[in-house]
């Protein structure tokens, strides 16, 4: 019965998400989208190609 902290306080586990504009599942920050977080959309290149295909 563990208590759930109900403060949070500096988790470094805290980086940025957001889903996939296809696939929808979602994308974690990776250290590679530092300078293109703004602009990432797809979590692959599978689903790149795919938003360009449909
Ligand atoms: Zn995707």
């Amino acid at each position: 019965m563990p208590d759930k902290p109900s403060t949070f306080r500096g988790n470094k586990s805290t980086l940025p998400s957001k889903p996939c504009t296809v696939c929808g599942r979602p994308m974690t920050w990776r250290r590679r989208w530092a300078k293109t977080w703004e602009d990432v959309k797809y979590c692959s290149d599978a689903c790149r190609r795919a938003k360009g295909a449909a």
